[in-house]
């Protein structure tokens, strides 16, 4: 059974199935906007995002969303795929993380280890992170 929702985008009420909790309409919407933007990417392969994001008027953000996604695949001049940190977004050109977030990671994982092993010092321990970590042990386990 169909339960009621809020759209997310217009707040109106609609029935909702399965997906995104967008109603029909701007769903629709939105299909029309990705159509947009990934037929003028087939056809203009060598521009750039954010001139693609100014000519059709769409948010650079939005168009990211795509690649994230994996709905859109942009092709950099060199023939390699762009490809974007899964933490902060920042465009990489391989790998999952982008350098800053990778040592990051790195650290969060020697501090949580540590944590585990019960030999933080109270130097090192830093006040209410916990819940930062367990999200952070989650996000491990998931590779
Ligand atoms: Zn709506
Ligand atoms: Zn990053």
């Amino acid at each position: 059974m169909p339960e009621l929702k809020n759209c997310r985008k217009c707040n109106r009420i609609f029935s909702y199935i399965t997906g995104p909790p967008i109603c029909p309409n701007c769903q629709k919407e939105e299909e029309e906007i990705f159509e947009k933007v990934s037929m003028y990417i087939r056809e203009h392969q060598d521009v750039p995002l954010t001139v693609v994001s100014k000519e059709l008027d769409v948010s650079y953000e939005k168009i990211l969303k795509y690649v994230r996604e994996g709905r859109l695949q942009i092709k950099e001049p060199d023939g390699s795929i762009l490809t974007f940190c899964e933490k902060c977004g920042k465009e990489i050109p391989s790998g999952r993380f982008c350098k800053s977030c990778e040592a990051g990671l790195a650290k969060a994982l020697e501090s949580s280890k540590r944590e585990l092993l019960g030999k933080v010092t109270a130097q090192e321990s830093k006040p209410a992170g916990a819940g930062g970590g367990f999200r952070f042990i989650k996000d491990a386990n998931k590779k």
